[in-house]
């Protein structure tokens, strides 16, 4: 019987998830999905020294922001639990003891003096990787070269003592990587890694493959980061006997810096003007803030299409996938090998994709809140016309309000450069006329009807129209850009345009 797929995201709680980071959970997420398996989440907090508190909520949020929460976690756990390693705390030291037991692992009782002195002749001695392995051990103080009965006495006097993996001296170690490819490494360029610390927490290493192994991990799903520590988790397999449910490996390439040299990083992020993090950051104890994607106004399903294309495509040319379609189209095969280059024209591209394919009805709530926050109130209908003026103008759904203020706010100032080159004789001519026309009219007025009104006037004064168009916009509201204006037009009616435009009059100098 095959198994069934279970992946997982294994987050450190040290602080906000990166983007890098959220892109890992969405491919074990995708991968998941696609094989009718499980997504779980394992929080690793070995390391006590570096926990942040408020990370766990974060990540919870960040990933139900998304639409990709875990089926087992902390906070939904199934029947692996617990879900965060602290809590597994008591279950590592034997299977660290076992590996003692069976000839891979030894205690080391080196001070930290002692391991700084063998760092130093190692240097001296122009060895190009100074670290404890499978030659320097030799050297150290450990349950390799001391006596039985030292070892022995050592540990009942409460020596503090780590446990460190026996890196066998001269062997392959290979292991398919479903991204890469055999990756091939030679046992002497290893390290005799800690298991055990002296506190007695496990380190990453050993609590990582223990905990995959008890909650049946089918593929490791992770950055390329962890690549190097790939062949040391193989050997951990084999010394424990677990080889035949050992995981599939996937290494995913790395997120670049916009230029392409080197990883991104959240100094990238504040240098260049974008977020690196799904959602807002603030760490309650220090102060320290990270800006989000979400509050930028960017879309749950606009980030996410993005995001999976940073690193994966479908191998044609479709760019716009729904989170169903993705799980459809995805396959690890087609994740790249080389890093991918961040490039924030593309998030804000994706953006208006969706902005675009969204209902004047959905977006209208965004300027009725954006306008509410100004204390002014604005009906449905309203709000739905400035959608359809700026839909396909914007961004961000907060630019649908900020850029049309001036359809519920009769402007009472107007743009002084526009001015001083726009606000003519013709102009005046043409306005003053426009207006007159308008307050005799009683007839419907839509955007055509307003363009054919103007087309009129203009011609019986004859004034090109083109000339003072943007004369009348000033009018109008007030600056010299804008969305469509004869629909700006039709939304105020007759009696508000030929206001604003008496208004304009009584207050701008005509120039030349
Ligand atoms: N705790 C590791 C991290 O913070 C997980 C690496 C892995 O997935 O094995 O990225």
């Amino acid at each position: 019987m095959s198994r069934e797929v279970r992946v997982r995201f294994a987050p450190s709680p040290t602080g906000p998830l990166h983007i890098g980071g959220v892109r890992t959970a969405l491919y074990n997420y995708l991968f998941a999905r696609k094989m009718g398996g499980k997504f779980l989440l394992r929080i690793e907090d070995t390391d006590q020294a570096r926990f942040v508190p408020g990370t766990e909520d974060y990540i919870k949020e960040s990933l139900a922001w998304l639409g990709i929460s875990p089926d087992e976690s902390p906070w939904n756990p199934g029947d692996c639990g617990p879900y965060r390693q602290s809590e597994r705390k008591s279950s590592y030291m034997q299977y660290a003891l076992d590996l003692v037991e069976a000839g891979h692992a030894y205690y080391a009782f080196d001070t930290s003096e002692e391991l700084e002195a063998m760092r130093e002749r190692l240097t001296a001695a122009r060895v190009v990787q100074p670290q404890y392995n499978s030659i320097s051990r030799t050297q150290m103080n450990n349950s390799l070269t001391l006596s039985k009965e030292e070892v022995k006495a050592r540990l009942e006097s409460g020596d503090p003592y780590v446990i460190r993996v026996k890196i066998p001296l001269k062997e392959d170690v290979r292991l398919n990587d479903m991204i890469r490819g055999w990756v091939m490494v030679h046992s002497s360029t290893l390290d005799d890694k800690v298991l055990m610390k002296s506190d007695g927490m496990p380190t990453y290493h050993l609590a990582n493959i223990v905990d995959d192994h008890l909650m049946n991990i089918t593929h490791v799903i992770r950055g390329e980061e962890w690549l190097p520590s790939a062949p040391l988790h193989v050997l951990l397999y084999k010394f424990f006997g677990w080889e035949d449910t050992m995981p599939e490996f996937a290494h995913l390439p790395l997120l670049l810096k916009p230029d392409g040299n080197g990883k991104l990083s959240k100094r990238d992020g504040d240098k260049l003007g974008f977020p690196v993090f799904p959602i807002n950051w603030e760490n309650k104890e220090n102060g320290e803030t990270a800006a989000g994607f979400r509050e930028q106004g960017y879309f749950s399903d606009a980030f996410l299409n993005f995001l999976a294309f940073l690193g994966w495509n479908p191998g044609d040319e479709r760019e716009i996938f729904t989170l169903e379609e993705l799980v459809e189209a995805f396959s690890v095969e087609r994740i790249g090998k080389s890093g991918t280059k961040f490039d924030i024209a593309k998030a804000k591209w994706y953006n208006e994709q969706y902005l675009k394919a969204k209902s004047n009805k959905d977006l209208a709530h965004y300027v009725i809140a954006e306008a509410s926050a100004e204390g002014i109130t604005i009906l449905q209908d309203t709000a739905e016309a400035i959608v359809a003026l700026n839909k396909e103008r914007v961004t961000f759904p907060a630019e649908l309000w900020q850029g049309s203020k001036f359809v519920v706010i009769t402007p009472t100032e107007f743009d002084q450069d526009i001015a001083g080159k726009r606000w003519n004789a013709d102009a005046v001519t043409v306005l003053t006329a426009y207006a007159e026309s308008l307050e005799g009219y009683t007839g419907a007025y839509d955007a055509e009807k307003a363009k054919a009104m103007l087309g009129e006037t203009s011609e019986a004064k004859e004034i090109k129209l083109g000339k003072v168009m943007q004369a009348v916009r000033l009018a109008i509201t007030g600056v010299g850009i804008g969305p469509d204006l004869m629909e700006i037009f039709a939304i105020l009616g007759t009696e508000e345009v030929a206001k604003r435009i008496r208004f304009a009059l009584a207050t701008l100098e005509v120039i030349g």
